[in-house]
């Protein structure tokens, strides 16, 4: 099985059929894309900031978040790194920020949201990745959307950015992406609108599942309803990527089950472009893909998909998984 696995290093992720997908890592601190690169990533789908801020005692300044984004950006050398700006609030605390305790963490003041209604601390960390762009592939990613509003706010502080590093000769990558996280079912059912004006999606099945179905994804009691396998969840997902595909924009995803080889099929079913899952699962994930060709996999799509319920769809999926 391991030496299986070995056969998959420095090759290209491809579908049976020879479709050719990306396979990207989701990563926490800069040292992390060192394990991203040893593990044969192609790229980074999810650089989760919030680590440079849990991490510290202080809110980290330009000049701090500037050196870790650039390292890892170097370390990538060239290759896609997707930063998600600040994802707090929810079950993730920061001390130093003194957030308000509220009754619902999860519905409430946390990621985009937080961040829009601190612009100023926002605009530093945004100023600290635009400049990071000048070293590689750097792409901006917005956690937590719900409306398209959430979208043009950061695309306009973008903007702001920009003009101002032209005034001052700072260098930034003037293609620098801003793409959406889609993780809430608020953003999934306007998948069609954000598609319009988002240079990319990448689905963060984790919160998706949980938004969802309505389950705490941290609640044992409820657990039993948290599955990416439930027919609301792979409906969500498959609209989402057909919203992408129709715009002709990417359509990734970042949640775990990117890396679930019973997953793996109906995302190559539905026209996934981008898989990003935890360095260590990248040759398991490219060696499952390489098994599955489109044609396979819309068969086995079709079956599930008319299944009305999820102990009958991971039935399907574990028999007809390919390890
Ligand atoms: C997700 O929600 O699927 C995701 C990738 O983000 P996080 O797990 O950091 O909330
Ligand atoms: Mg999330």
């Amino acid at each position: 099985k391991q030496s299986e696995l070995k056969g998959f290093l420095g090759k290209e992720t491809k579908t049976l059929d020879g479709d050719t997908v990306e396979l990207f890592c989701n990563i926490g601190t800069p040292k992390d894309a060192k394990k991203a690169i040893e593990c044969d990533g192609e790229g980074i789908g999810l650089f989760r900031s919030e680590f440079l801020f849990m991490d510290n005692n202080h809110m980290p300044t330009e000049d701090e978040q500037f050196a870790a984004y650039k390292e890892a950006t170097e370390i990538m050398g060239g290759k896609p790194v997707i930063i998600r700006t600040l994802d707090i609030g929810g079950d993730k605390d920061i001390p130093y920020l003194n957030m308000k305790k509220e009754e619902n963490p999860f519905l409430g003041y946390r990621a985009v949201r937080y961040c829009l209604g601190n612009k100023d601390s926002y605009m530093i960390q945004l100023r600290a990745i635009v400049r990071a762009s000048a070293f590689g592939k750097v792409k901006i990613m917005i956690p937590l959307v719900t409306c398209v509003d959430e979208l043009r706010a950061v695309k306009e502080l973008v903007e702001e950015i920009k003009k101002d590093f032209d005034e001052q000769g700072i260098a930034y990558d003037k293609d620098i992406e801003v793409g959406c996280m889609i993780e809430t079912p608020a953003a999934s059912l306007i998948a069609d609108i954000l598609a319009k004006e988002a240079d990319f999606f990448s689905i963060g099945t984790n919160d998706l599942t949980q938004y969802t179905m309505s389950v705490d994804r941290g609640n044992a009691d409820v657990a039993y309803l948290y599955s990416t396998f439930q027919p609301s969840v792979l409906r969500s997902i498959k609209n989402i990527i057909e919203c992408g595909r129709k715009a002709g924009i990417p359509v990734g995803m970042c949640g775990e089950a990117a890396a679930d080889p019973m997953l793996i099929p109906l995302l190559i079913s539905f026209g996934l472009t981008e898989f990003s899952v935890n360095p260590v699962l990248v040759l398991t994930a490219r060696c499952v893909i390489s098994k599955w060709s489109k044609e396979e996999a819309d068969k086995l799509a079709e079956k599930v998909m008319a299944l009305d319920n999820e102990k009958e769809i991971v039935a399907l999926l574990k028999e007809s998984a390919k390890e």
